[in-house]
């Protein structure tokens, strides 16, 4: 595993990921990483932009309780862009490829704030 600066620098230069700008990704940890790399090769597949808008920085409009955000164990993608109809099976392609220890979750579906929440938490 990368070190965590060394391992962001990597993600920014590989371009095909996409970090805004105010996202923390320093404490990501491996379990979380990897699936960075699993849910960007299906973005890939679809030929949509991958865009991570939130990794440890709290979402805007988020509840004040721990999360696994917290935790460097989630984050969160873009999903404004996808269109709709392809929406359910990017949801379930992203299910199958990431398996049943990660919970895959569109959030906030049709307002400004939606986006797909990826976080590791077995079962
Ligand atoms: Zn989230």
């Amino acid at each position: 595993m990368l070190a965590p600066a060394r391992f962001i620098s990597h993600l920014r230069a590989m371009r095909t990921i996409q970090l805004k700008d105010d996202v923390i990704l320093s404490g990501i940890k491996p379990m979380a990483a990897v699936a960075i790399f699993r849910a960007g090769f299906v973005f890939w597949r679809y030929g949509f932009d991958f865009v991570i808008t939130s990794g440890q920085d709290r979402p805007k409009g988020a509840d004040l309780n721990k999360t696994l955000h917290d935790d460097g164990l989630a984050f969160d993608l873009r999903s404004k862009h996808v269109p709709r109809p392809n929406l359910p099976g990017l949801l379930s392609d992203l299910r199958h490829i990431l398996g049943e220890d990660y919970d895959v979750v569109l959030e906030n579906k049709g307002m400004e704030n939606e986006h797909i929440h990826i976080e590791h938490d077995p079962k």
